[in-house]
């Protein structure tokens, strides 16, 4: 078979104005924006709903992906082969994992998104323009530490008219950001050097972290999108109370350089059916599914939406209901969950023949089944047949679901066959979005912070939580705030359902560690840190980067 890029290469790529046509979106709502993309116009979203959301998800992944992105665009085609109205709705690829050990994200073989170098090198610049706009927070609140150390508070306030801030340079909250993995940049000291100010400690994240790209993605317009960039807290002062980006008065320069930002790019997929690419936030550090206003401009043209949550059901899935949904009030109408062969038998924990792994593995299958159901949702659950899987094991695994209680479940071989290889998924997807739903959240708004946080340990399989004296005292602010309320955004490994990376299968009686709580009161989100968070990932040994070059043409090679 012929790799992403060949395929991608070969693709018939038709002229955006097509695809916006088809959209169903006038001349008016949308901009071309460089090769094969469209920005598309906020108001595009304002039409009423007419389509059914259907989110797709995953068993605990191996380091490589299990196949969600390659599954949502394959069903998309295969829904829009049937000839409904659809449209996917992803994010856009970080540089960390292209450049790292995961690749590309717009999807593989004949299930992608096309030109996929174009989307998986900066496509219309967004996560460029979020970067930009978080560092330039954190250089305005170094600036006004260096200006207010440096002349006094009184005379700070007597030369320029505003109220001096007092930060303490010991809790400045607000560290930078890049769109690369460079672990020498985790932990820095800044201020070095003659008169550049209170030297003190900061780092960097990874862009896909930064509550900008959050806010990116959950915000309802633009002013929604100022207004929640003001309410950022940046730094603590040296009296304790917390300093907002409206109190440093850098929060509408943030909106203004993220003014682009805020439009959803129009791309294609292999088969011409649309799929819009926004934001990109992270689902182990942060909420880790795209835009709610893609998911709007979508949901008004189309049929059937498709979108995707990061990682396994306990990470992009959970924060997609919690979350986003909460957030947008838009209630999905079914669930996907991807599984592969070689995720179940790396699942498995046990280092027995396959048919005693897949049996272990296929604990951690059930327990990410019954995650999704208990949201009230018929699932369909997708098997992403890889080439040398065993159509044995194949037909073991449809059976066993079946058995399990999924609404359907369906081979799919999207990746080899493209439209053609997700029919059978479209199918029991379509009908599985007629089927009767009852989609609720886990937990309510209104419980305590320590409710809240026990009923998500419990559905992870803990047996308590524990939180460290850090934990308990960023608990303290945050409820001396007023905003204990607000929803939990767990940030742990993706490799376990638990947050210990070493306990496969479906774990229990545990002990959930919070080792701290980050208050993100722009998302609108409380952070939840359990054991080692890696915010800012490095590079491996053999890292992707190796492979990519260009050749005298011009184009890129060896992206996958
Ligand atoms: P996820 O979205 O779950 O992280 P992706 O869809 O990005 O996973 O797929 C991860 C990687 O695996 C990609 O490089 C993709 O091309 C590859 N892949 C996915 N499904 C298949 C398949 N059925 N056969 C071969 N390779 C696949
Ligand atoms: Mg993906």
């Amino acid at each position: 078979m012929l790799t992403d890029m060949e395929i991608s290469r070969q693709a018939n790529v038709r002229p955006i104005g097509w695809i916006a046509d088809d959209f169903g979106l006038g001349k008016h709502l949308w901009r071309e924006a460089g090769h094969a993309m469209a920005k598309i116009s906020l108001e595009a979203a304002r039409e009423p709903r007419r389509g059914k959301l259907v989110i797709v998800t995953a068993v605990t992944p191996t380091p490589h992906g299990e196949g969600k992105t390659v599954t949502t665009i394959g069903l998309t085609q295969g829904l829009h082969l049937l000839g409904h109205k659809a449209c996917a709705c992803i994010r856009q690829p970080s540089l960390g994992p292209v450049f790292g050990v995961k690749g590309g994200a717009a999807g593989g073989g004949y299930a992608q998104v096309v030109p996929m170098e174009v989307m998986n090198l900066h496509m219309t610049g967004d996560i460029h323009a979020v970067t930009s706009a978080h560092n330039l927070a954190a250089a305005a609140i170094d600036a006004r530490l260096f200006h207010e150390t440096r002349l006094g508070p009184d005379a700070f306030s007597a030369k320029t008219g505003l109220q001096a801030l007092n930060i303490d340079p010991e809790r400045i909250l607000w560290r930078r950001v890049l769109d690369h993995n460079d672990r020498s940049l985790r932990q820095i000291e800044l201020g070095l050097g003659d008169n550049n100010g209170p030297v003190h400690g900061g780092g960097f994240d990874i862009t896909a972290a930064s509550e900008l790209m959050a806010i990116l993605a959950l915000c309802e317009n633009i002013a929604d999108m100022r207004a929640r960039i003001g309410r950022v807290i940046l730094a603590m002062s040296r009296d304790g109370n917390p300093i907002s980006a409206d109190d440093l008065g850098v929060a509408g320069a943030m909106t203004a350089i993220m003014r682009d930002a805020i439009e959803p790019t129009l791309m294609q997929t292999l088969s011409g059916a649309p799929c819009l690419v926004h934001a990109g936030p992270f689902a182990n550090i942060a909420h880790g599914n795209s835009s709610i206003i893609a998911d709007r401009v979508a949901l008004a043209h189309h049929d059937y939406v498709v979108t995707e949550g990061g990682f396994g059901s306990d990470m992009g899935f959970e924060k997609f209901c919690n979350i986003k949904s909460r957030a947008s009030g838009i209630a999905p109408s079914a669930a996907v969950l991807v599984v592969t062969l070689r995720a179940l038998k790396a699942n498995s924990g046990v280092d027995g023949d396959d048919s005693e792994r897949l049996e272990a593995g296929f604990a951690n299958l059930h327990w990410h089944m019954q995650n999704v159901m208990g949201y009230g949702l018929p699932l369909v659950v997708a098997i992403n047949r890889f080439p040398d899987d065993s159509m044995a094991e194949l037909a073991w695994l449809k059976e066993r679901c079946l058995a399990e209680g999924a609404f359907g479940c369906e081979i799919s071989d999207a990746f080899s066959h493209g439209a053609e290889g997700a029919r059978a998924l479209a199918i029991a997807v379509a009908r599985a979005c007629d089927a009767p739903s009852n989609f609720e959240y886990l937990y309510d708004d209104q419980m305590d912070f320590g409710a809240r946080l026990m009923t998500l340990a419990e559905r992870y399989g803990a047996a308590g939580v524990s939180l460290s004296e850090d934990a308990r005292r960023d608990l303290a602010m945050i409820t001396q705030l007023g905003m204990d309320k607000l929803p939990l955004c767990i940030a742990k490994t993706p490799l376990s359902i638990s947050h210990d990376p070493a306990l496969k299968g479906a774990p229990s009686g545990f002990e959930l560690p919070v080792v701290g709580l980050r208050l993100s009161a722009g998302a609108g989100f409380i952070t939840v840190l359990t054991g080692k968070v890696m915010t800012m990932p490095g590079l491996g040994l053999l890292p992707g980067y190796l492979n990519i070059d260009i050749n005298d043409k011009g184009d890129i090679i060896g992206l996958g």
